[in-house]
């Protein structure tokens, strides 16, 4: 085509403009419900395939099918107490490697180019701690030759390889971590993650009926939220978003309504007090006895753990008698066992007297960017809690958040009491975009 005058120039400009914006770059996720069986996969692929012939370049990153991970992690605890790390990701690595197989079929049968690829195919590479692997570095080049060759690249989420070549996996939840490094590292324009709700809302809907959607987020609320218990998105993949700004868009894979948008906190955000509560059934609380009160032991038992590799969430230390404290933690209950050996060790080294643990808790925690300028909230939850008659065990607050540790079984009324003192089930959660 020959540019001649002004507005010709202009109107190629326009529309390569167009064509730019038609082009735009998507990393999209699907979770394991939106691909739970063969009739939700074939959605999927007929969702890609449109978006495709929109002009979309897209990278699809898929789950493993609903409860592949659960019955496998199930099997292999059947047969090991303490099964080897390495084993259970070359096990926990097939679920995701057979979904973005059977995606790459069901695209190719909707007459489109689409090709599948293991995390270690594409070069996401991780440190060694396997089943929470970190991602240290991702090649781009095999996902750019395959998107120019106009195919839909589909990625398999949650897992990566080391440089010396071992599969690991990303933790519980960790194809939203592959989504969010891969939009950051191919520069993708928007990180669309496709689940089984129409975004995030101020609690569980399974568990708050009335519970309402939020237009948008910041990353450090749903981050607080998603590592409190909100299982929606996992809280490493923001961090990742966080740290590189990747807008990200939280939508259903069933209907097209308009969804949540993760992004950086604005003024008006901190109009609202409270935005959301959370609720952590997966936790276990541990308590050392009678450790000598003098300085460095707290030091010297966290130190064991560590070296275990325990993740330690809450800690309480309260003195009982002139010459002794106790000290309660908390861990996940699927490292309960492991702790509990390392606190036996830890205990039996400091001169402690015994170890007990609690997996009848539960954490309900509220938060808000707003609390930073508000004052009063934790009153009005600790006074919420105690008009329900639910006791309090364990507190712990942040800038944005207040949690209480209270007993198993009141969790999911904590979390609806809670839910309805803050007004969250009114809609005033209906944030602008700006
Ligand atoms: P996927 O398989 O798509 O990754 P997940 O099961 O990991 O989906 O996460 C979606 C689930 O998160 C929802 O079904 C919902 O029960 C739960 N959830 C917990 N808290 C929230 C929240 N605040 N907003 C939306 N969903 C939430
Ligand atoms: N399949 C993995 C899990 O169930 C990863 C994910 O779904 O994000 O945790
Ligand atoms: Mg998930």
């Amino acid at each position: 085509m020959r540019v001649g005058n002004g507005r010709d120039r202009s109107l190629l400009l326009m529309n390569q403009k167009e064509e730019q914006k038609q082009m735009a770059l998507i990393v999209q996720k699907y979770g394991g419900t939106s691909v739970a069986n063969v009739d939700r996969i074939k959605n999927v692929a007929e969702r890609v395939v449109a978006r495709k012939r929109k002009g979309d370049k897209l990278v699809v990153v898929v789950s493993a099918l609903a409860g592949t991970t659960d019955q496998l992690l199930k099997m292999a605890n059947s047969i090991s107490d303490r099964p080897s790390g390495r084993e259970m990701d070359m096990l926990l690595a097939t679920g995701e490697q057979a979904s973005v197989a059977l995606l790459a079929m069901a695209i190719h049968a909707l007459g489109e180019k689409a090709i599948s690829f293991t995390g270690p195919q594409v070069g996401i590479i991780t440190d060694e701690s396997h089943t929470k692997a970190r991602i240290i570095d991702i090649g781009t080049s095999r996902i750019e030759k395959a998107l120019k060759e106009n195919n839909v690249v589909i990625v398999a989420g949650f897992q990566g390889g080391t440089v010396s070549g071992e599969i690991t996996t990303l933790g519980r939840g960790g194809s939203d971590l592959t989504a969010v490094a891969l939009a950051k590292a191919v520069n993708a324009e928007l990180c669309e993650i496709y689940t089984d709700v129409e975004g995030i809302y101020t609690a569980d809907p399974r568990i708050v009926p009335d519970a309402q959607k939020l237009d948008v987020i910041s990353y450090d609320e749903i981050l607080e939220l998603a590592s409190l218990g909100a299982k929606v998105m996992q809280s490493r993949s923001i961090e990742v978003g966080k740290k590189f700004n990747v807008p990200i868009l939280v939508r259903s894979s069933l209907n097209n309504a308009q969804g949540t948008l993760i992004t950086k906190e604005n003024k008006k955000m901190e109009e609202v007090v409270v935005s959301g509560v959370a609720l952590h059934e997966g936790e276990a609380k541990v308590t050392i006895f009678k450790v000598p009160d003098r300085p460095g032991t707290a030091a010297k038992i966290f130190k064991i753990i560590a070296e275990a590799g325990i993740n330690v969430d809450m800690i309480i230390q309260n003195k009982t008698e002139t010459n002794a404290t106790d000290i309660s933690f908390t861990v996940y209950k699927n490292e309960l066992r492991r702790a509990i050996d390392a606190v036996e060790k830890a205990a039996c080294e400091v001169g402690a007297k015994n170890v007990t643990c609690d997996e009848n808790i539960a954490k309900v925690s509220i938060v808000g960017v707003g609390m930073k300028s508000h004052t009063g909230v934790a009153a009005k939850m600790f006074d919420v809690l105690a008009k329900n008659k639910i006791n309090i065990d364990m507190i712990s607050t942040s800038e944005i958040k207040i949690s209480c540790v209270v007993e198993g079984d009141k969790g999911k009324d904590a979390m609806r009491v809670m839910h309805e003192a803050f007004g969250l089930g009114q809609g005033p959660k209906k944030r602008k975009k700006k």
